[in-house]
């Protein structure tokens, strides 16, 4: 989570709780789609193009493929 946001004491909420949940889920690196596996005991899903585990941080920052979208 500190690599994608250093700090939690001066988040505003979003006035919208769904959109709030939605942010809040990136913010901390726990979404659905990156953690989903652990609930279901499947393995995790998996960058296809830099064969790491998907993460919040991979996505938005790291990865080579995504970065040109
Ligand atoms: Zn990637």
């Amino acid at each position: 989570m500190r690599s994608i946001y250093p700090s939690t004491s001066h988040w505003t909420a979003l006035p919208v709780r769904r959109h709030d949940v939605r942010l809040t889920r990136l913010r901390i690196g726990h979404t659905r789609f990156t953690h989903r596996h652990l609930l279901l005991g499947e393995n995790a899903p998996e960058c296809p193009s830099c064969k790491v585990p998907y993460s919040v941080y991979h996505i938005l920052i790291d990865c080579h493929i995504l970065i040109d979208w």
